[in-house]
């Protein structure tokens, strides 16, 4: 079916012909003409329609709010509705009628109850602002995947059912795998570190991650899209530089992108790299100077993270975390070994990505474990790929929906994901 998307309209000449199609997202019946505003996925526009004959008038008695149709009219660049252009139509058909009355509205200028919004979600997606979110979500990861596959990482895709935890936490689902247990991945971590071993180099994924988040959060989800890096041959150092430039790479596409124009309205900022890099110690010395309590080797609460985030104006890195907050896998550092070679990527109070230099020696990996309380054994497969010959590498994982949502100043993580699970939604 060869259409015009209706953001092309207001381009083209005054008098031309032109077939669009569409949601119907409003009615308005005169004694002679009627008015319908006809929206796609790139805008709205009036069409108007003479009421002339026994067929139309039927038919736009039957048409209802949100019904798909087609038409072919003249563009009539001198109108008095709002934009000044509207198409008058000369032919109208009906590909599918909507029920009435409709779950939520579309158009609405009350928002409804977020139940009943993501309960209809496939309506609510309808809304131009809720699409535009992935589009933002869609060109941020383009940028992302282009910027990488240009420094030379592979995309690889790693299993999601796998028989044991990656850090052995609490947060697992598990699933049925015939006659064994199993459960579905947290994080890619321990399948991209066995593709150092493979000799890949560098290799990035993109996928869900899937944690069973016992707390209803702003920003948690129980399924969330993982952008993963690991690199051979480097170091916690050269991690840093690539996600900075990741993610400033994913945000010029985003800030660059003209698919539909009413993107634009969106002033979104890229930022200047590298960025500021503060230690965990560091923040906990800024902490006590401003009178709130924290302790070495704890994670930060929400709240001192506000305070923490109050001295930088976008994305930071933390760095050098204590070795208790940090996975078995993280390197320590060398000569203190008390803290490790890693990094937070912040924006202001939300944590964007975590990353690391990972241990290569077998015998410290090991030793890890034990202290962090897992047994080796669970994790063979994995150690061995340590044993004959891995090299030095570093990663990091990004959550993003997280990154969206700092893009678009949202502050539910749940507006960024089609179809959110959380604590209590799985349905739809
Ligand atoms: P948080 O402390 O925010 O719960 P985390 O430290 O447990 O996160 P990591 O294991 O470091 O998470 O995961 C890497 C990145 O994945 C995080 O920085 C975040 O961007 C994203 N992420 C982690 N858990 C979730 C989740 N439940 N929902 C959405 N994104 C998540
Ligand atoms: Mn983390």
């Amino acid at each position: 079916m060869s259409r015009n998307y209706i953001y092309e309209l207001s381009g083209l000449e005054d008098g031309k012909r032109v077939d669009i199609a569409g949601w119907v997202q409003d009615i308005r019946k005169l004694k002679n003409v009627a008015f319908l505003m006809v929206r796609d996925n790139t805008g709205i526009i009036q069409a108007t329609l003479k009421l002339d004959n026994e067929t139309t008038k039927h038919m736009i008695n039957e048409l209802t709010r949100e019904s798909v149709i087609k038409l072919t009219g003249i563009l009539n660049k001198h109108s008095p509705a709002k934009g000044g252009v509207e198409v008058q139509t000369i032919d109208l058909s009906l590909l599918n009628r909507s029920l009435t009355p409709l779950p939520l509205g579309i158009a609405d200028p009350v928002e409804a109850d977020f139940d009943t919004r993501f309960n209809n979600r496939f309506l609510d997606l309808r809304k131009p602002e809720r699409l535009k979110i992935f589009h933002v979500e869609s060109e941020l990861l383009w940028g992302i995947r282009k910027f990488l596959n240009s420094e030379h990482f592979v995309e690889v895709h790693t299993p999601k059912i796998v028989a044991a935890a990656t850090e052995g936490g609490a947060d697992l689902f598990g699933v049925k795998y015939f006659e064994k247990n199993a459960y579905l991945n947290q994080s890619p971590q321990l399948y991209k570190e066995m593709l150092m071993s493979a000799g890949f180099d560098r290799v990035f994924e993109v996928g869900p991650a899937f944690r069973a988040e016992e707390h209803n959060t702003p920003r948690h989800l129980n399924e969330f899209t993982s952008i993963d890096i690991e690199m051979s041959f480097s170091d916690h150092n050269d991690a840093m530089s690539m996600l900075e430039r990741s993610v400033k790479a994913g945000i010029e596409s985003v800030a660059l992108s003209n698919t539909f124009r009413d993107l634009d309205s969106t002033e979104i900022e890229v930022p200047e790299i590298p960025f500021p890099r503060i230690s965990y110690q560091k923040c906990i010395d800024y902490l006590h100077k401003n009178g709130v309590e924290m302790e070495f080797g704890v994670d930060f609460s929400p709240e001192q993270l506000k305070i923490v985030g109050e001295q930088f104006k976008s994305f930071y890195f933390i760095t050098e975390w204590p070795s208790q907050v940090r996975a078995f896998y993280t390197m320590p550092k060398e000569n203190n070994n008390l803290v490790t070679n890693s990094f937070d990527l912040q924006y202001r109070d939300k944590e964007i990505t975590s990353g690391a230099q990972r241990i290569h020696e077998v015998d410290m990996l090991e030793k890890r474990l034990k202290e962090k309380g897992l047994n080796p054994a669970d994790f063979e497969f994995h150690l061995k790929a340590f044993r004959y010959g891995m090299p030095p590498h570093a990663g990091w994982g990004l959550g993003l929906e997280r990154l969206t949502m700092i893009l678009l100043d949202l502050q539910n993580i749940r507006e960024v994901s089609l179809f959110p699970r959380d604590r209590t939604r799985i349905v739809p």
